[in-house]
């Protein structure tokens, strides 16, 4: 079970901050692993761990967040679901360390606590991010794109080591293969014994005599290569994506980062779109928008039938289930809405109007309501 933060920095549950701070800059000196640095390795081991005890109580506690959620649910990370979810944060608490200590040692964090970063860890490689361009039609469907990326590789010929041969890596004689050395050096404590970085060997502990070639020592080069991409079907302009593992090589060992793919789609010329649902106008006859009609349309699905029903008015919205844009990640598709506007004929002959004319008279109140009762007012137009 894990010790009681509060009694870690041995306060009360009501402390507050200023309370906090001072129990914690008084352990924290005490347990320091400067003051360590020529005990036994049980005894530093023993004081690693009360002072990563002791920043992390510090940590969580100034903070509001996770102090309030440490106070309601017993874990910095509030309410806890499975696995996991409470070891973030660790180790975290070196830069409260160096807030409050910093003026003792004069800045802090250059002075090689030992408790640096180790430098031949395995160390996740860059993510590579790249812009994709799709037409409206590849987002429908989906396409499949390949992408030219000029990616950092492990070198093939030292394998990552960066020296020739096995013969050029030798371990490092300042500090044995270590990467630290011991150095002596003023401060509050009078003369201290602290750890720093090996400068002969700038912590790596190996030493290469002499450099692979082909990457010049640095274990990777930049290497062209030709990655394939699978855009699923319904993508939209804007969105990111991620192919893990397709970024640059890791370091030590680690995995490769990530590429990420920020997604563009043209507009389309037709289509107008609303989530997953497309807009299209439709211009018909106004024989067709009174009598009625069924026409067959192209969509990005194919052919569709659509109806026309009888005495359809312009600007009408005619759905058509399914002929949308694909959902993303899912078997269904959004709907197609038909806005259907009737065109008026340009350019009438005499024997045209005159046909029109005769038309129009022949309709009924009840047929053609506004406008007869505009016309009868007299507010709109007039009979010749
Ligand atoms: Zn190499
Ligand atoms: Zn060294």
């Amino acid at each position: 079970m894990a010790k009681d933060l509060y009694e870690i920095l041995g306060v009360s549950k009501g402390a507050t901050e200023e309370e906090i701070k001072k129990a914690y800059r008084k352990l924290a000196i005490q347990y320091h692993p400067d003051r360590f640095a020529t005990a036994s390795d049980s005894e530093k081991k023993n004081a690693d761990a009360k002072f990563k005890e002791i920043n992390h109580a510090y940590e969580v506690l100034t903070n509001q967040q996770k102090r309030a959620n440490y106070d309601q649910y017993g874990s910095e990370d509030g309410p806890q679901h499975g696995f996991g979810g409470g070891a973030r944060g660790e180790g975290g608490g070196f830069s409260g360390f160096e807030d409050i200590l910093s003026s003792f040692f004069g800045g802090g964090a250059g002075n090689g606590f030992g408790t640096k970063r180790n430098p031949n860890a395995p160390r996740q490689g860059e993510d590579i991010h790249v812009k994709i361009n799709l037409t409206f039609e590849e987002a429908y469907s989906g396409v499949s794109k390949t992408l030219r990326l000029n990616r950092e590789e492990v070198c093939a010929t030292c394998g990552g080591s960066g020296a020739k041969d096995a013969h050029s890596i030798r371990t490092c004689t300042y500090c044995n293969g270590s990467g630290v050395v011991q150095k002596t050096q003023q401060s509050i404590f009078g003369q201290q014994v602290v750890q720093a970085v090996c400068s002969n060997c700038g912590g790596k502990g190996k030493i290469i005599d002499e450099k692979c070639a082909v990457c010049k020592g640095n274990g990777f080069a930049r290497k062209e290569a030709n990655i394939k991409v699978n855009i699923p079907a319904g993508v939209d302009n804007g969105v990111t994506m991620t192919v893990r593992n397709e970024g640059h090589c890791g370091r030590n060992g680690g995995a490769r980062g990530n590429l990420v793919m920020a997604v563009g789609v043209s507009a389309s010329q037709k289509y107008r779109r609303v989530g997953n649902d497309l807009y299209l106008d439709l211009a018909i006859g106004f024989y067709e928008a009174a009598c009625g009609s069924e026409i067959v349309l192209d969509t990005l699905k194919g052919e569709a039938k659509c109806k026309i029903p009888e005495c359809t008015q312009s600007g009408t919205k005619i759905r058509l289930k399914g002929y949308g844009m694909k959902v993303l990640q899912k078997e269904t598709y959004g709907d197609l809405y038909v806005i259907v506007k009737v065109e008026t004929p340009k350019n009438l002959t005499a024997k045209q109007m005159k046909l029109l004319k005769e038309f129009e008279d022949s309709l009924s109140e009840s047929q053609y309501p506004q406008i007869k009762k505009i016309k009868k007012s007299g507010k709109f137009g007039k009979d010749k």
